[in-house]
């Protein structure tokens, strides 16, 4: 029996005030580290689909990574990485997105995506929107057809999900 959405709330860790004071950081690692909630996880978050029906798994830098890729495997699809920028070495597109304090730049590789491939991204938290919209205009940059942003977790106080616009949003743990 699959590991209810119940279950798998309960494991993720709050740790208040980091990694400043007032931000309420969900820590993720207790999932990880038991392979049964991991797998729960992922059974979730592709839970719509069948292999076949996805063609490429899009993973934010860092922790996003860990959920794509095992999802990109699960459902036999390719794992695309959105990273940081500076780090992918071949030719890319870049966004820029405002943090707080500063922005954020990430990138994809140009050839990442062909075009009106069937593409999922996937992360483990929407908070404000912003790492979420600057992925998704990377994906349009390369015109992948878009069918869903998934995420673990979404702080749904924060109303993220205004932000992406048509793209269907679906959370596993949300908090109001
Ligand atoms: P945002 O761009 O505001 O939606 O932030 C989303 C990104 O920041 C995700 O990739 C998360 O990994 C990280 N993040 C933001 N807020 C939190 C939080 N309260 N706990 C853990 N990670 C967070």
């Amino acid at each position: 029996m699959v590991t209810s959405t119940e279950t798998l709330a309960a494991a993720v860790r709050n740790i208040p005030d980091f990694p400043k004071p007032g931000i309420q950081f969900k820590d993720i690692t207790p999932i990880l580290a038991n392979p049964k909630l991991f797998e729960a996880a992922i059974h979730h978050l592709t839970a719509p689909y069948q292999p076949g029906d996805v063609d490429v798994i899009v993973g934010v830098d860092a922790r996003g990574f860990i959920f794509a890729a095992a999802a990109a495997l699960h459902l036999k699809a390719g794992f695309v990485p959105v990273r940081k920028k500076g780090k992918l070495p071949f030719d890319t597109h870049e966004e820029s997105y405002d943090l707080e304090y500063g922005s954020n730049t990430v990138a994809i590789h140009t050839d990442a995506i062909h075009k009106g491939s069937r593409t999922l991204l996937i992360d483990d938290l929407l908070a404000t929107g912003g790492t979420a919209v600057a992925a998704l205009n990377l994906l349009n940059k390369l015109e992948a057809n878009i069918l869903e942003a998934a995420f673990l977790i979404e702080l749904e106080f924060l109303n993220g999900r205004s932000l992406l616009g048509n793209v269907p949003v679906r959370s596993i743990i949300s908090y109001s």
